[in-house]
């Protein structure tokens, strides 16, 4: 998982490209969606220009719901989300791009499907007011939105980090479990505040994984994880001593977290089987030392 870069341009020049590529439809009853939009505009704007300031500071948690609107504007304000649309699709390439032309398509919530739709940070239900604001959309996967669905705050905490604002800790505290027995590995990922996280903060990170069921979503990603690793070891083990093979995996591992981040479940995994026992129980049955 890793900070993802904001959106650089104006929130509300985007919103503008929103509402002009809305078509006037031939069958449409007047007014017309595109004039009843264009009459929201202002009252869009002055919302973005609060939602930007509460985003300087990193105090989105203080924007409450407006109440001013009506059940007809809320559903023509959801209208002018569509993923499938060039301003969106636009978005989401400017967002999952990384320096050196480089993109990261994997969803960050989970950093295990590939991205394929935007989640509104705060919900569009209940702030159909920054449906299309661009810092308020985020890339992921479809599995991960529908198990983010419509929370957002909760007794004052946050349900999930914001991949935005929130600066990932360089200290671990995804950690896992990994046994070797009856031919067989099992493996339980598991969080800890091992290492001097700020509490409130590690209780985001908690909320995070438990809301979108990362730990079990580890878990069953696992043995997949194990057969091909194992077969990158045994790879080398032609040339190389079992110890070396998993101090050279070791090294391969320490470059991988700048890419992924410090807590990437995958590489999580990997260290572990190269620092515990298991791994090596392992190939010391099948002869390898
Ligand atoms: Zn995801």
């Amino acid at each position: 998982m890793i900070n993802l870069s904001v959106y650089k341009y104006s929130s509300i020049s985007f919103l503008e490209m929103v509402v002009q590529s809305k078509k006037k439809g031939r069958n449409e009853n007047i007014p017309y969606y595109k004039d009843r939009i264009k009459l929201l505009v202002p009252f869009l704007e002055k919302s973005y220009q609060k939602y930007d300031a509460a985003f300087i500071v990193g105090r989105l948690c203080d924007l409450s719901a407006v109440s001013n609107i009506n059940l007809n504007e809320k559903e023509d304000l959801l209208k002018l989300y569509n993923y499938s649309s060039k301003p969106f699709i636009n978005l989401k390439n400017a967002l999952i791009s990384l320096p050196n032309n480089r993109e990261l398509n994997t969803c960050q919530y989970c950093t295990i499907n590939d991205v394929n739709t935007l989640d509104h940070i705060m919900p569009k239900e209940n702030f159909p007011e920054f449906v299309v604001h661009p810092k308020n959309l985020i890339p992921v996967c479809s599995q991960c939105n529908s198990f983010k669905s419509n929370k957002w705050l909760k007794n004052g905490n946050f349900e999930f980090l914001n991949l935005y604002l929130h600066i990932l800790p360089i200290q671990q505290f995804l950690f896992v479990n990994v046994n070797y027995s009856n031919s067989t590995f099992d493996i339980k990922f598991f969080l800890k505040n091992k290492n001097g996280i700020d509490s409130v903060f590690f209780n985001i990170i908690e909320n995070h994984y438990n809301n979108l069921k990362l730990l079990e979503r580890f878990n069953s990603k696992s043995n997949e994880i194990v057969s091909e690793f194992e077969n990158s070891i045994a790879g080398s083990l032609t040339k190389l001593s079992l110890e070396d093979a998993l101090e050279c995996s070791k090294a391969t591992i320490d470059l991988e977290r700048i890419r992924l981040g410090f807590n990437h479940y995958e590489n999580v995994l990997k260290l572990e089987l190269c620092k515990g026992e298991a791994f090596r129980q392992y190939f010391n049955l099948k002869g390898y030392k």
